[in-house]
């Protein structure tokens, strides 16, 4: 800007100083053929009328004038006498004073000379009382370059001048006009307040500022909390992003991504190039899906490479487990099938063929029905099982007293069967909200596990209480558990004793379904069991909604 002021300040001073220069010289020029014109008229009355009209007269009034030329010319304007030339015979009648003499009387003209080359002021009179001759009388005068050309180191000096005085002073006010402005500004960018002027000319300036420094204030505000409500949203998410575009040049990381890939401030993420085939698909720039353990925990890591690059970190150790222990359910449940399906395809096949003795072919049937009805019953399971999962039914109170006296006549002949002394608890009208199947699956469960596992001669109780958390347990004094067991025999499919598989022992699922039961309904299932004394299954009724006494 100041380089600016200070160019125009000094064109506009140049160009007037000319024009006022080229002004002066031609007033000056102007002035000096009028004192020219003056003199010759002055010298115009030297002239003797008397004298001969000749040669000598005209180098005598020449003379007397000392620079001055003299002419005399006959009144058609053919020259006489000249005092410079030997121009005697020559018109001079086109000359301009001498046609203005000619036809008016008298007549001056300024021009450059043929025969003297000069500039010459020329002034002619016709003298009427000699018959009308001419006499004309010139004097030089510089021309208006010569002028000039005389007035220019003046000139350039003067412009030399005026150009550094008005370097100072063009200086000085650009300073003066640029400097509040330049304090404006520079409060501006510093000051977190507003900013002030004592120039009414920046005062609109300033006030613009201040508005904007209010209204940038706002958004960088706007923009701090957007910032701070998308840190807080991307550290509170469960899966880990990371943007970057290299493996030191890290854009963002949330939260977790930073905790599951230990990751220290400014420091490149470790994993990126300590694991081979991270490494390998950063380089090659493909996006990508991976499995990698942190800690006990699966996770997903998907690359999607662009421009960033992003890392979404999901936690798949629900789905993965789920998905082994889809994989687990189906090869038990084949394993279990698999045993009575062969033993009844043996024995039918022997039998089709004729080659068993007939007194044999009953107690084959036997078996026959035997892993027939362990089939039904292992497919009810696995139905009753699966069935939990969509069980959708509304609840109703279920008197659990009743039940339990309506279920146990059913199992008089296994416990006479083993001599187990059966005790029974029971207090009377103690209700749960529930469904019944769901409580018979349980005691069932419960009560023929108890005879099973019990020793021969043993007790079988079943105790229930009311109250605010009615209470039911089944409780034997058969082989009990270890300590491993009591962890693992609420497992699909575990069975403790590995042997009775396929004999009279369970498939494992009986426990499962209690357990899945009670989960689903909110009830506490507990297990006590010495190994060798003997077992208790506890169930408290403790879901608030549910409990009815
Ligand atoms: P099963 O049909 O094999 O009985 P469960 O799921 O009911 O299946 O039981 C799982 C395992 O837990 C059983 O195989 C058994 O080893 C053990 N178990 C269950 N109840 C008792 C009990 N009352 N006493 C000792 N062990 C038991």
């Amino acid at each position: 800007m100041k380089k600016r002021i200070l160019i125009a300040a000094l064109s506009v001073t140049i160009i007037g100083i000319l024009l006022l220069s080229l002004l002066f010289i031609d007033l000056f020029y102007r002035s000096a053929v009028d004192s020219a014109e003056k003199q010759l008229r002055t010298y115009m009355n030297f002239f003797d009328a008397s004298a001969p009209f000749t040669q000598e007269t005209a180098e005598a009034l020449a003379e007397k004038t000392v620079t001055a030329r003299v002419t005399f010319m006959e009144a058609d304007g053919t020259v006489v006498a000249d005092s410079f030339a030997e121009v005697e015979g020559q018109t001079r009648e086109d000359r301009a004073e001498v046609r203005a003499a000619i036809a008016e009387g008298e007549g001056y003209s300024v021009r450059e000379s043929d025969t003297v080359k000069k500039n010459m002021v020329y002034y002619c009179v016709r003298m009427d009382e000699l018959g009308g001759v001419l006499v004309r009388i010139g004097i030089p005068l510089d021309s208006e370059i010569a002028f000039f050309v005389d007035a220019l180191p003046s000139i350039i000096w003067f412009l030399v001048m005026d150009i550094l005085c008005c370097l100072v002073f063009a200086w000085l006010a650009t300073s003066a006009i640029v400097k509040p402005v330049e304090q404006l500004t520079r409060e501006f960018a510093t000051s977190s307040g507003g900013v002030k002027t004592k120039y009414p000319e920046l005062k609109p300036l300033a006030k613009m500022m201040n508005q904007m420094n209010a209204d940038i204030g706002d958004k960088v505000a706007r923009i701090k909390e957007d910032n701070r409500i998308e840190k807080l949203v991307l550290d509170s998410m469960e899966h880990g992003i990371v943007i970057f575009r290299g493996p030191s040049d890290l854009i963002l990381i949330n939260k977790t991504a930073a905790q599951l890939l230990s990751y220290e401030e400014n420091e490149p993420i470790a994993l990126f190039s300590e694991d081979g085939e991270i490494a390998e698909l950063l380089a090659s720039e493909e996006s990508a899906s991976l499995y990698r353990k942190f800690g006990e925990k699966d996770y997903n890591l998907r690359f999607t490479m662009g421009d960033p690059n992003v890392l979404l970190i999901t936690d798949v150790t629900e789905s993965m487990a789920a998905a082994r222990s889809k994989n687990e359910f189906i090869a038990n449940v084949t394993h279990e099938m698999n045993t009575p399906l062969t033993s009844i395809k043996g024995f039918a096949e022997l039998i089709y063929a004729g080659a068993v003795p007939p007194e044999r072919i009953q107690g084959m049937a036997k078996t026959i029905i035997k892993q027939s009805d362990r089939l039904a019953n292992l497919i009810r399971s696995i139905i009753n099982f699966s069935a939990i999962d969509s069980d959708e039914l509304p609840d109703y109170e279920v008197d659990v007293s009743e039940l339990i006296a309506e279920l146990i006549g059913g199992f008089e002949p296994k416990l006479r069967k083993k001599d187990i002394s059966l005790k029974i608890n029971v207090e009377q009208g103690v209700k749960v909200m529930s469904r019944r199947e769901r409580l018979v699956e349980i005691l069932n469960n419960l009560i023929s596990n108890g005879i099973r596992y019990n020793k021969e001669g043993g007790v079988l109780e079943v105790s229930l209480t009311g109250g605010a958390r009615p209470c039911l347990t089944v409780r034997d004094t058969g082989i009990g558990l270890s300590e491993e067991d009591k962890t693992r025999i609420f497992d699909r499919f575990y069975t403790v004793d590995k042997s009775h598989n396929g004999g009279g022992g369970g498939f494992g699922l009986g426990l499962a379904i209690v357990k899945k039961l009670c989960r689903r309904a909110g009830w506490e299932l507990k297990v006590e069991s010495t190994l060798g004394e003997g077992t208790a299954f506890i169930i408290e009724f403790c879901s608030d909604q549910q409990l009815k006494s």
